[in-house]
């Protein structure tokens, strides 16, 4: 059964935003620390991320084909007017778990799980969604639902 965080998101939006920030950011660190992301590549056979333009030319140059290539062969567009990868899993995730363009992946993939970045309360839905998708965010949602049961948020 879905474990309900309403409680929890009540207490975390009521917390000093940098102070938040701080602890997710802990949390993630010592998560992130236990969990290596070549054993898991749930987000990227899962998620698509969303890819920018800045994303394609550097995609497109990484794998020296032209931008419009790139975007015929890989991209289509979804409902938010976005681009995304045509098909999921990820076309460029290697059966061990690689990324075979790491070095230029998307904004989005090197930003994901999100929960080290600054302002973390603007996306505390988006974060409890992940939890479905990401282990370490799980694992920090129960962490943070642990300490306010103790009373020590
Ligand atoms: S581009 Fe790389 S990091 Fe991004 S979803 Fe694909 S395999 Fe994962
Ligand atoms: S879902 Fe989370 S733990 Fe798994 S690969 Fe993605 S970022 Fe890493």
């Amino acid at each position: 059964m879905e474990k309900d965080y309403s409680e929890l998101l009540k207490k975390l939006r009521k917390i000093n935003p940098k102070t938040l920030d701080q602890t997710f950011l802990d949390l993630h660190n010592s998560e992130f620390e236990k969990i290596d992301c070549l054993d898991c590549g749930k987000c990227c056979s899962g998620l698509g991320p969303r890819i920018t333009d800045t994303d394609i030319e550097r995609l497109a140059d990484h794998l020296k084909i032209k931008t419009s290539v790139f975007i015929q062969t890989y991209l289509r567009i979804d409902e938010d007017n976005d681009y995304v990868f045509k098909s999921m899993p990820c076309p460029f995730l290697m059966d061990d778990n690689f990324c075979i363009v790491y070095k230029s992946r998307p904004k989005a993939c090197r930003e994901y799980p999100h929960t080290n970045q600054k302002n973390i309360k603007s996306i505390l839905n988006l974060s409890l969604k992940n939890t479905e998708t990401c282990p370490v965010v799980e694992n920090i949602f129960i962490r943070l639902e642990k300490l306010r049961a103790a009373g020590k948020l």
